[in-house]
């Protein structure tokens, strides 16, 4: 597998969604398969997307997370650093894939890749034949306007991030808790979320703004040969990807969504530079152009995996944004060294009949 996986979701119609529909909107995906779906925007354009799985609305929170967090998960607890990312517009079903309807929801169908995740590190560890000492540290910051805030413990201020030799990259005095069980790591988180949301009260801001990252630090103590082995996982549920209302936004508005568009586009260039010249070492990664990249520098880069999930909105109302979050994951994919992966567009315009054959369309890469 690849070192980058890269999947879309597309969540079921919100209420004001079936009710745009009596307007006119439409929906805007049709699924070919588990890889390939078709995305029509609201002009009736097509594009044919192939990336590594496509979750469509009925997709179930455990299919998400035995794709594309297992594997990763895994390799963390065998020392080899990971990354999974939720990217998307507000209300694209981020935190639903991340959390899902609360933390510590009853509903076991409906648990999300974090709890998932947790459980499954724990089960991982109780069942290692490896003789090791495990220790779990976990740790839970929100980064807002480029500030980093440690949701574990509200009075420290702004976290500094500093690289050490040896350590790599530091939060500097960073709450780290030991977690012994899945049921103590979702304490802490529960207390996280609810810290988050008191920060969101004092700042009268909304989490949408702000990107919230959970970093789980996973050591090995061999007890045969006394060699550690640290893997690191975060999981990041990132601010809404849409853009600013161009006529609207002003003041902190304007300013919250210049910032996140430019951790954003920071993201995208970094995964742009590791997916087009990892080999290459003179090819330089822009970490430090963000708060975000650089928190996530090694569990982005070197002995790494990561997976983004593409949330999206199924409507032909959100027709831009989803075709915006759907490139960002396809830029992921790096689509130049990828033979098989491949945005299409069909120029189904009403205004341009075209001639071309449907083979001629798939072939014509959109820019
Ligand atoms: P985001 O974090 O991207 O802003 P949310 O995860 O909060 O979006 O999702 C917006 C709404 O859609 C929530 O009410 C959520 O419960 C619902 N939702 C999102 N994804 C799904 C899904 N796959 N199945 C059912 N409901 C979903
Ligand atoms: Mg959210």
């Amino acid at each position: 597998m690849s070192r980058v996986t890269v999947c879309a979701r597309f969540r079921p119609l919100s209420s004001k969604e079936i009710r745009d529909h009596r307007d006119g909107s439409g929906v805007c995906v049709r699924g070919i398969d588990a890889e390939n779906f078709v995305f029509q925007d609201d002009k009736e354009d097509e594009f044919t997307f192939s990336l590594d799985r496509v979750f469509y609305e009925d997709s179930a929170q455990a299919a998400v997370y035995e794709f594309l967090a297992l594997p990763i998960m895994r390799d963390a607890v065998n020392a080899i650093n990971g990354t999974i990312i939720t990217y998307g517009q507000t209300g694209a079903g981020k935190t639903y894939s991340m959390e899902g309807p609360g933390i510590q929801d009853s509903d076991e169908h409906k648990k999300g890749l974090l709890p998932r995740v947790v459980d499954g590190m724990f089960e991982q560890i109780r069942s290692s034949k490896d003789m090791a000492r495990y220790t779990v540290k976990l740790s839970m910051v929100e980064i807002y306007m480029e500030r980093v805030r440690d949701l574990l413990d509200l009075s420290k201020g702004n976290i500094q991030i500093k690289e050490n030799k040896n350590q790599g990259i530091q939060l500097s005095g960073v709450t780290e808790v030991p977690v012994s069980d899945s049921a103590e790591a979702l304490q802490h988180l529960c207390s996280g979320l609810a810290n988050r949301a008191v920060g969101e009260t004092q700042m009268n801001m909304s989490s949408s703004r702000s990107h919230c990252a959970y970093l789980f630090t996973i050591q090995q103590d061999s007890v045969k040969d006394k060699r550690v082995k640290t893997g690191k996982l975060i999981l990041v549920d990132l601010a809404g990807s849409e853009k600013a209302d161009k006529t609207g936004a002003e003041g902190r508005v304007l300013e919250e969504a210049k910032t996140i568009n430019k951790s954003l586009s920071a993201l995208g260039n970094v995964i742009n530079a590791l997916t087009s010249g990892s080999s290459n070492k003179a090819n330089h990664v822009p970490y430090r152009d963000s708060k975000l990249t650089r928190i996530l520098q090694d569990a982005l880069g070197g002995n790494s995996r990561m997976a983004l999930l593409c949330c999206c909105s199924p409507s032909t109302s959100n027709a831009s944004e989803t075709l915006s979050t759907l490139r960002f994951g396809m830029r992921a994919k790096h689509i130049k060294a990828s033979p098989r992966a491949s945005e299409v567009k069909s120029a189904k315009t009403r205004e341009e009949p075209s001639s071309e054959t449907k083979d001629e369309k798939r072939g014509r890469i959109l820019e």
